[in-house]
């Protein structure tokens, strides 16, 4: 069995106290792997690693720290099947989906970062003729990031990548429920010959370890990513003591679809938007409102299409969704689809647990569900769920659409389908989220910020945000003689 470690500077350790928790595979419910269950002190030590590291590690040129990221970069692509594979045991997503999404997606934002950071350097602004202002951006020190098991090396790698690349060094939590990836990229930085102490992962409990990174006085700035009450207990310690932060959190996001779409486009796509990772990535629609119209159309497509998903083992080739990530997680679902019927809701196919045969007669697996009949303000329609769980709504005007699709407290994403480009604009300008698809879904271009409003967060991460977020703008004003 697998002894998960800590990466305190540059250095595989176990935690202070020496303290494990049970590592669970969740497509056989049996512990796989043996996690710290790391203290304060154990951040305390990493904190001073990475506070011995900085100066050196800030000193060095953008071009020089690209050449380390690159280098891990590199290592990952060299080992993108073992990632895969260790990503589907940990979080039970399909290994197709590991090798196709979450472990390009981890090299690539370093890669990304990395070539980046060599445009960055100063503003410049001339005032008529009066004086120059330069800005220089100036790293903060160091810096925490916290992320949850969903897209597990694909989000702690979208967050330490810019950490690193603009100078600061970094003290990282990874979700305790999906440790193995973060553990395996440890050992790659150590290949890849990162100084000691410029990234730290320490692994744990939220409440203890993640709590004592946000608490930690030298620690500058926090970078997180997971639930909103988690976000909202988070702001409340960090807000006080003047840090920078970075809140990615939960949404409910709208599905909008006009009757002149193309309708083929739209139905593959909606399904994987409804269900990709088991409905378990933060951008997934799951609120879906539909053109009258073409309402009973999409309803009989849409369930018919989603009775086809192949519900099975992750590491079969042929599964389209595998294992929730949790029983926990599973439960949680299952709440909702009861909670549903109970507020007048209409389950039209899934949301039963799915019993496999074998070694994976433990596991947490469940086929996907859709939803009709049910209220804007009813909890299932409000409240994040977070598995492959949709409801569906039909709409007659563009004017109810869009307050269909306003009237929760998130603003995470949103998917527009109209073939009425001028339309499809009306609508983005008013919707509240801070990223709105048009005729797509999670086409990402890594330059742009990736956000939300109201309880999905606050600031936004990727390109410049990025940069922005990990430095500090320093402004130099020089009057002309
Ligand atoms: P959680 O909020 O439960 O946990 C996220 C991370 O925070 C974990 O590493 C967790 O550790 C840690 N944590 C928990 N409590 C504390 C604390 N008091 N102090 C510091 N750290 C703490 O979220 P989940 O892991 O359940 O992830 C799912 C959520 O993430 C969903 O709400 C989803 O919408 C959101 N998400 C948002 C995204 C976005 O970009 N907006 C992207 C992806 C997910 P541990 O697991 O060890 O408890």
């Amino acid at each position: 069995m697998v002894k998960i470690q800590n990466y305190i500077n540059g250095k595989l350790i176990a935690p202070t106290d020496g303290q494990y928790m049970d590592n669970l595979n969740p497509a056989t419910g049996e512990i796989y792997s043996q996690v710290p269950k790391s203290h304060a002190s154990d951040v305390e030590d990493a904190v001073a690693a990475a506070q011995a590291a900085f100066p050196a590690w800030s000193a060095l040129t953008n071009e020089e720290r690209s050449n380390y990221l690159m280098r891990i970069s590199k290592l990952i692509g060299e080992n993108l099947e073992e990632l895969a594979l260790a990503e589907s045991i940990d979080n039970g997503k399909p290994i197709t989906l590991a090798r196709t999404v979450d472990i390009p997606r981890s090299q690539s934002n370093f890669e990304f970062f990395a070539k980046f950071i060599k445009d960055w350097g100063k503003d410049e602004f001339e005032d008529m003729g009066k004086g120059m202002n330069t800005v220089h951006y100036s790293p903060l020190g160091v810096v925490g990031t916290i992320s949850p098991w969903n897209l597990p090396l694909y989000l702690f790698t979208w967050k330490i990548a810019p950490a690193l690349a603009a100078g600061n060094c970094v003290v990282a939590k990874p979700s305790e429920i999906t440790p193995m990836t973060a553990f395996l990229l440890s050992r790659a930085c150590i290949r890849a010959g990162l100084p000691e102490g410029v990234l730290n992962i320490v692994h744990g409990l939220g409440p203890k370890a993640g709590q004592a990174i946000i608490e930690h006085p030298r620690v500058k700035a926090i970078s997180f990513t997971g639930g909103t009450s988690t976000g909202r207990q988070i702001a409340a310690t960090a807000a006080p003591m003047f840090k920078k932060l970075s809140l990615e959190l939960g949404g409910k996001n709208p599905v909008i679809i006009f009757d002149d779409c193309d309708f083929d486009d739209m139905m593959s796509t909606t399904l994987r938007s409804s269900f990709s990772n088991n409905g378990q990535i933060c951008l997934c629609g799951s609120r879906i409102y539909v053109h009258r119209p073409i309402y009973e159309k999409f309803r009989d497509e849409l369930v018919k299409r989603t009775q086809f998903i192949k519900v099975g083992d992750p590491l079969a080739e042929v599964t389209d969704l595998g294992a929730v990530v949790s029983e926990n997680h599973l439960k949680k679902i299952q709440s909702y689809i009861n909670l549903a019927e109970v507020e007048g809701g209409t389950v039209l196919c899934g949301g039963e647990q799915v019993s496999l045969k074998g070694d994976l007669s433990g596991g947490f697996f469940m086929r996907p569900a859709v939803i009709e009949g049910l209220s804007i303000s009813c909890r299932t329609n409000q409240e994040e769920i977070f598995g492959p769980v949709v409801t569906i709504t039909p709409f007659d005007s563009e004017e109810e659409a869009l307050f269909l699709a306003n009237e929760t407290p998130y603003g995470l994403a949103a998917t527009i389908w109209t073939k009425n480009i001028n339309r499809a604009h009306r609508m983005a300008e008013h919707i509240q989220a801070g990223i709105v698809w048009i005729n797509c879904w999670l086409l990402r271009d890594l330059r742009t910020p990736f956000g939300g409003i109201k309880q999905s967060g606050v600031g936004r991460e990727g390109g410049w945000e990025a940069f922005r977020f990990f430095t500090e703008p320093k402004n130099v004003c020089v009057k002309y003689a």
